[in-house]
């Protein structure tokens, strides 16, 4: 049967990532053979990917009306930081670098408050609970409703995208649907994914599996560890009690 054009729609976008999977694999595999596994090869790899992100302004989205449109995303619009955030452990790393770089002792004392008053009411919850109940992400500005991390936030909040901050708004402010499922899909673009797999598929070549994270148990793990990189690399799993919920295995 001839797939109508939302279906067509949605099987060249899997066909896209199908290709750019296959091609960041090959380039993260031949990076880290030639730089091994080190803070530096890390970062410079998820450099590559917020590079990527950030060179997307002029991307053309699926629309709610079956057309293509530009991201209706902009600094303040931020339903969607109401999801669970699902990380890996160099973006925590490198998230946790960036918040200590960029804020001052009090405000850093706060924030890890705030991220440690989270995680301990939403540890554990699946993604369905967690969007209907929230509470929003603790890095989200108070005053300014905009990521307090922006420069260093996770690869699943770049490559959210929309065309529609109504849909948004009907996915994750109503919260009548799960967004993932509901009709939101073709105009939610979530890219990230081919990122995450060409990461963990180089690194478990070197002996480092890769699980989903929960973004406030992984900030966690890593604050309550004494050198939580250094132990990671050598091959301590401090992020045993930070997975995602339903994520026991690592990505593959
Ligand atoms: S994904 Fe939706 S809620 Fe998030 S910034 Fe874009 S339009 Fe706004
Ligand atoms: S890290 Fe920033 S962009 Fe991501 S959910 Fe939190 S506030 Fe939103």
């Amino acid at each position: 049967m001839r797939p109508d054009g939302k279906e067509a729609l949605l099987q060249t976008l899997e066909e896209k990532k199908a290709a750019a999977l296959a091609f960041e694999a090959r380039f993260a595999q031949d990076h880290f053979a030639r730089l091994g596994v080190t803070r530096e090869a890390l970062y410079g790899l998820l450099q590559r990917y917020h590079q990527a992100f950030d060179t997307m302004g002029e991307v053309r989205l699926p629309a709610p009306s079956g057309g293509m449109a530009p991201p209706a995303c902009s600094k303040g619009c931020a339903f969607c930081c109401r999801a669970l955030i699902v990380v890996t452990a160099p973006e925590v790393f490198f998230l946790a670098e960036h918040l200590t770089r960029t804020r001052d002792e009090k405000s850093l004392v706060d924030l890890k408050r705030r991220v440690s008053d989270v995680d301990r009411v939403t540890r554990g919850e699946a993604g369905d609970a967690r969007w209907r109940r929230g509470p929003p992400c603790p890095l989200l500005g108070e005053s300014d409703n905009a990521c307090s991390a922006y420069a260093g936030r996770p690869l699943a909040c770049r490559g959210l995208l929309s065309s529609s901050v109504k849909g948004c708004m009907d996915a994750f402010a109503v919260r009548a649907s799960d967004p993932r499922f509901a009709g939101a899909r073709p105009f939610l673009f979530q890219n990230s994914e081919v990122f995450l797999r060409a990461l963990a598929i180089s690194l478990a070549a070197h002996g480092r599996p890769l699980y989903r994270l929960e973004l406030n148990a992984a900030l966690v793990a890593v604050w309550s560890t004494p050198d939580p990189l250094e132990k990671w690399l050598s091959g301590v799993d401090i992020f045993a009690n930070a997975r995602a919920p339903g994520a026991s295995a690592p990505i593959a």
